[in-house]
């Protein structure tokens, strides 16, 4: 850690002390247990048995403001466990710690905050560090109150903890809040809630979602994209088992490489069966299914893979992290001299595939081996310059920006990642494309080359939708759940204005259905704002209001999720207008 991070680590600790010191002031009775500096900010744990909630804060962050801009001084000194014993005796969490001292033969360390009269400074336990005095601590916030178990175990008592952060500067602090205030807007789990897309049953697992109607209606139209692009790119598309025997992943490695993220086997009939974690296994079977021939090839086969993984249960996060999920996978087999125009067809699907999602913001990473380095002993020094010169063509080729990772590639081949960043600012994986020596060699396959004799073909994977879950949760973000017309799970809503036009509202729907766009007819008798606020939730792009009038003329009067109002238009003028949004992948 360097300077300036301890720096702010001290302010945001002494941070957190002045608000204890403001919370004991404020409510009597209350019991200080532990506050740490955290990535972010701080927090803090107390025992109080009153109500305390966020509408507290802003007598809270008084208080603190008085005690910070008095400047007191934080000092720091030392009792012996028998003092400290003393001084806390009336608080059993700070007993706790000196008990902790007491058996590693400490001294108790303890910061002052001095206020003008002994009786109203406030002692902690701490180890440090700290700022010297309350007015080096920088602009503050508290931003949210939750439960948390005393020492993060159910078995203890259930204390408070408020979270709160702090910054050198003004501006760095709104830049935070803002940021986290976009985040929230686009959080995933919450929309994903609101709009009905998917679903954690902890009755059914943790990190096993469940597609809702509205979310796979959107997975729905992403798999027959690209079953559709790939279909014209000259793929077949296969199925494999989701368990298989063990051999088989001996046979490819997994075992041994992989066991961490694979689940226990399955013992069935004497034998063992494992869940698949990846679906290449299946693949090279279908390829060696008959003998293959140098005109045979390239050949693709896609596969929509169901597998699991397994994930730590903290790591699990809504649909980012999860322990099953399905890939838009494919294997590519292809002679050496073809290697270049599979690639270039495959970025070239990639980027034809986020234009569609108004997607630009993305960038390459080249994973390359290392000459020096043993692990990539798989294949020859000149097998790997070949596979690498030849995935840097084509980058280069199609003027693609890449950055290189020299040593980063996996031991059986190079690759590139596409990268994003999500709305936490973190770096995302989205698609890859690896490059692969090593099945090739162990599942034996080969085709008969122009002189008769057997050679070895070249395998790519790539997953263009590494994970349709992952990918949902990127695109909520990146959407802020306002989904492009094509994608949106409901693509139009009709509203009657009255009961009388419940009827015409559902012709119009009929309409709309039979010309193949996904349409609801919201018949509820709410009133018409209810309807119209529900709409906007749901994200929906067109909301068709239609009241006597409309009904008289066979129009529908038609309002934006934006709220715009774009007038009156036919059904039939509107049928067209939406059919071309929809076909040219309009926003
Ligand atoms: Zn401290
Ligand atoms: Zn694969």
């Amino acid at each position: 850690m360097n300077k300036q991070n301890d720096q702010l680590e001290a302010m945001r600790h002494s941070c957190e002390h002045v608000l204890t010191m403001a919370m004991i002031k404020l409510y009597p009775g209350l019991l200080p247990a532990m506050g740490p500096a955290i990535e972010d900010g701080f927090y803090f744990d107390f025992d109080y048995s009153g109500k305390i909630s966020e509408a507290d804060f802003i007598k809270i962050e008084a208080e603190m403001k008085r005690i910070i801009n008095q400047d007191l001084a934080i000092v720091h000194s030392e009792l012996s466990v028998e003092e400290a014993r003393e001084v806390f005796a009336h608080n059993p969490y700070k007993l706790e710690w000196a008990e902790e001292a007491d058996k590693r033969g400490e001294r108790v360390s303890i910061y002052t905050i001095q206020e003008e009269s002994q009786a109203d400074s406030f002692v902690d336990v701490c180890k440090g560090p700290h700022v010297e005095s309350t007015g080096k601590i920088g602009p503050f916030k508290l931003l949210s109150i939750a439960g948390a178990y005393w020492h993060g175990d159910s078995k203890n008592k259930m204390l408070t903890r408020i979270y709160g952060t702090c910054f050198p500067t003004k501006e760095d602090l709104d830049q935070y809040l803002w940021r986290l205030e976009e985040a929230e807007k686009r959080n995933h789990r919450r929309i994903g809630q609101e709009m009905e897309l998917f679903a954690i049953f902890p009755e059914i697992g943790q990190g096993l979602p469940v597609w809702l109607p509205n979310g796979f209606t959107i997975r729905r139209v992403l798999e027959d994209y690209m079953l559709e692009a790939e279909r014209k790119l000259g793929y077949e598309h296969v199925i494999t088992p989701v368990i298989s025997r063990a051999e088989l992943f001996k046979t490819s490695g997994h075992l041994g490489f992989y066991d961490e993220s694979m689940y226990p086997p399955i013992e069935v009939d004497n034998e063992k069966l494992y869940l698949k974690p990846m679906s290449c296994p299946g693949a090279m079977f279908i390829y060696k299914y008959k003998t293959r021939s140098y005109r045979d090839l390239p050949i693709k086969l896609g596969e929509f893979g169901l597998v699991y993984r397994y994930e730590k249960s903290g790591e699990l996060h809504g649909l980012q992290r999860v322990r099953g999920f399905t890939q838009n996978d494919a294997h590519i087999f292809c002679r050496e001299d073809q290697i270049a125009a599979e690639l270039t067809e495959v970025i070239n699907l990639l980027k034809q595939f986020y234009k569609d999602l108004g997607f630009d913001k993305y960038w390459i990473r080249l994973s390359l081996s290392d000459p020096k380095d043993k692990k990539y002993a798989i294949a020859s020094r000149e097998e790997w310059e070949r596979a690498e010169k030849a995935l840097k063509k084509v980058l280069d080729d199609n003027k693609l920006e890449y950055e290189e990772a020299p040593g980063e590639a996996v031991f059986y081949g190079p690759k590139i990642d596409i990268q994003a960043v999500n709305v936490f600012g973190k770096e995302d994986t989205i698609s890859t494309i690896q490059f692969d020596f090593n099945l090739p060699r162990k599942f034996d396959l080969f085709y008969i080359d122009t002189s008769g004799e057997k050679a070895r073909p070249y395998v790519i994977h790539r997953a263009l939708i590494g994970s349709f879950e992952r990918f949902l949760a990127f695109l909520i973000e990146y959407y802020a759940g306002a989904f492009p017309v094509w994608l949106s799970p409901v693509q139009a809503l009709v509203v009657p204005i009255t009961e009388r036009n419940i009827e015409y509202a559902r012709r119009v729907g009929r309409q709309l259905r039979e010309n193949g766009v996904r349409v609801q007819v919201d018949d509820r008798s709410e009133t018409l704002q209810a309807k119209i606020r529900d709409a906007q939730i749901q994200k929906i792009p067109y909301m068709l209001v239609v009241g006597d009038k409309e009904q008289e003329s066979e129009t529908v009067s038609v309002r934006l999720r934006s709220g715009e109002n774009t007038g009156q238009v036919s059904i039939k003028e509107f049928v067209a207008s939406i059919k071309k949004v929809i076909s040219e992948k309009e926003a």
